[in-house]
C-alpha cells in the first residue's frame, strides 16, 4: 500500500545552519499491516508520519501510496487526506462544535455526505468508542480520554484506509490511557491499516503486526514484535525495548519524609499502568523503612520496573554492610508478601530486593 525509498528531510534553521531529521528511510507498508514505530525522542518519528501525510513535505525520496508518487507535483493533497486519516498527541478537536458535529464535519465538507447520512454515521462511530452520549456536548467538557477517543472517530468517519497515530496517550492523564488503548486495540482487530507512534511498549508489542524501531533518522530495525522485544539484532534496539524505568530515594535519618515516599510510589505505578502494585509496594516500603531496618541508615531505597517484562522490584540498599540486614524470622515474615525475595551482597554493600 505505502513504499517509502530514501526519504530524507532537512530542516534548514533561520541562522542558515540545517538539521538532517530523516536520513534514508526505506520501508513497505502492507494493508492491514499494524506498525508501531518506537525509538528515542528527538529521532524524527514525528516528522516521518508527518511526511507520509504531506503535512510537512519531505526534501528527498519517495513514498508511493497505490502506486501513486504522492511528492509528484500536482498530485491532490485532498485524495490523500481522504486514504490516510491522523490522530494527533493533542487531539485537535474543534472546541466550537459539539462532539457529533466534529465528527460529522470531514463528511459533509470533504466527502460531501448528506446531513443524515453522516448523522448515522457518526452516531455509530461514536457508539463504537464508547461515547454515544456525548454526542451534544463541546469537547471542552470532556477528559483527555473522552478528546481523544473523539478524535479517532473523527478520523474513523472519513473512512481512510490507513491511520497513522501519532504518540495518541502521551498527552494524557495516566488514568485515561487505558481507555484510548482499548479503542485501539479493537481498531487494530478490524483490519483497518495502522501506523503508531507510542512509547508504550507492552501495548505496542500485544497490538502490532510488525515494529519499526527508529533511531537517528533511519529505521533502525524492522521485525516482528517477538524479534524487536525479545531478540533484537542491535544492541541499541535491545537497549531501548529492555529500558528499566527508575524512582530512587536515598534515606539519610529519621525524619525523611515518609508521606513524599507514599506519593512518589504511587504517582510511579499509575505512569507505568502498575497502579494495582502502589498498595503492596508503600505498605511493604513502610514495613522495611520503619520495622525490618529501621537501623539502617543511611539506605538507598529504588523502585524499578522493566516495562517489557512486567518485572516490578523494590531495593533496600545499604553501604559497608557483609551481611544480610534480616533476621531469618523476617525473611519468612517477607517471603509470602513478594514474589521474590533475594539478599545479595553488592560491590559497596548488601541489598535486599523485593519482587513484587
Ligand atoms: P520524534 O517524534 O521522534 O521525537 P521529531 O520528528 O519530532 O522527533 O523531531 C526530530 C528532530 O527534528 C528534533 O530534533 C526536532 O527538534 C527537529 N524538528 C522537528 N520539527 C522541526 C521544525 N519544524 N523545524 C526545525 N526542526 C524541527
Ligand atoms: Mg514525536
Amino acid at each position: 500500500m505505502i513504499t517509502v525509498s530514501h526519504l530524507t528531510k532537512t530542516y534548514q534553521n533561520a541562522d542558515g545552519s540545517s538539521l538532517t531529521v530523516l536520513k534514508d528511510i526505506n520501508c513497505e507498508i502492507h494493508r492491514g499491516e499494524v506498525i508501531s514505530i518506537i525509538g528515542p525522542s528527538g529521532t524524527g518519528k514525528s516528522t516521518f508520519l508527518r511526511a507520509l501525510n504531506l503535512l510537512d513535505p519531505p526534501t528527498g525520496g519517495s513514498i508511493l501510496v497505490d502506486g501513486e508518487d504522492i511528492l509528484a507535483k500536482g498530485y491532490p493533497v485532498h485524495k490523500l487526506r481522504q486514504k490516510m486519516g491522523m490522530v494527533f498527541q493533542s487531539f485537535n478537536l474543534f472546541e466550537h462544535m459539539t462532539v457529533l458535529e466534529n465528527v460529522m464535519y470531514a463528511p459533509v465538507k470533504i466527502r460531501q455526505q448528506s446531513k443524515a447520512e453522516a448523522r448515522e454515521e457518526a452516531l455509530a462511530l461514536l457508539k463504537q468508542v464508547g461515547l454515544v452520549e456525548k454526542a451534544n456536548v463541546y469537547p471542552s467538557s470532556l477528559s483527555g480520554g473522552q478528546k481523544q477517543r473523539v478524535a479517532i472517530a473523527r478520523a474513523l468517519a472519513m473512512k481512510p484506509e490507513a491511520i497513522l497515530f501519532d504518540e495518541p496517550t502521551s498527552a494524557l492523564d495516566p488514568t485515561m490511557v487505558g481507555e484510548v488503548l482499548s479503542v485501539i486495540r479493537q481498531l487494530a482487530k478490524s483490519g483497518l491499516t495502522m501506523l503508531i507512534v507510542t512509547h508504550e511498549m507492552r501495548f505496542a508489542r500485544d497490538v502490532s503486526t510488525r515494529i519499526f524501531f527508529m533511531n537517528e533518522g533511519v529505521i533502525y530495525e524492522d521485525g516482528t514484535p517477538e524479534q524487536i522485544f525479545e531478540h533484537p539484532v542491535h544492541s541499541a534496539t535491545k537497549a531501548f525495548v529492555q529500558r528499566i524505568q527508575k524512582l530512587v530515594y536515598e534515606i539519610g535519618s529519621d525524619d525523611f519524609d515518609y508521606l513524599q515516599i507514599h506519593t512518589g510510589i504511587n504517582q510511579f505505578c499509575i505512569k507505568y499502568n502498575i497502579a494495582e502494585k502502589a498498595e503492596p509496594a508503600y505498605s511493604l516500603v513502610k514495613e522495611m523503612l520503619f520495622t525490618h531496618m529501621r537501623s539502617f541508615r543511611p539506605l538507598t531505597l529504588r523502585l524499578t520496573h522493566t516495562e517489557l517484562s512486567g518485572v516490578t522490584a523494590l531495593d533496600f540498599m545499604v553501604e559497608h554492610l557483609d551481611h544480610s540486614p534480616l533476621t531469618d524470622e523476617t525473611s519468612k515474615a517477607l517471603r509470602p508478601q513478594v514474589k521474590e525475595l533475594i539478599e545479595e551482597p553488592t560491590k559497596r554493600g548488601f541489598r535486599v530486593k523485593l519482587i513484587i
